[in-house]
């Protein structure tokens, strides 16, 4: 029988952390903060129209997240996972350096 106790708590163990899994996947999506590190890096603004533009010359005024390809929404999402942060969630109004039209 201790063989089959064995078995039984393997099978058990597996399945919650299967569940865990599960739960931290449907974790909520986080937001992306303009103070994250990679953020600052790629020079993300909530707001388009702040963006640094001495410091970032690509950007083009009317460029903005909702119309890049990396926003993974519809553009008119206020908020939607981007590639460029692990698909944490950025601002449809937002922009960062690695911008690049929607096509
Ligand atoms: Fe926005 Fe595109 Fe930069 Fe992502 S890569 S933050 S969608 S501009």
């Amino acid at each position: 029988m201790g063989n089959r106790r064995n078995f039984l708590n393997v099978v058990l163990l597996g399945a919650a952390s299967a569940a865990a899994a599960g739960a931290r996947a449907q974790a909520k999506p986080v937001e992306l903060t303009e103070s994250d590190p990679v953020a600052m890096a790629l020079g993300y603004k909530i707001d388009a129209t702040k963006v640094d533009k001495a410091k970032y010359p690509k950007y083009v005024a009317g460029e903005a997240c909702a119309g890049c390809q990396l926003f993974a929404g519809k553009p008119t999402d206020a908020m939607a996972p981007c590639a460029a942060f692990a698909n944490k969630l950025v601002s449809g109004k937002g922009w960062c350096n690695a911008w690049v039209k929607r096509p």
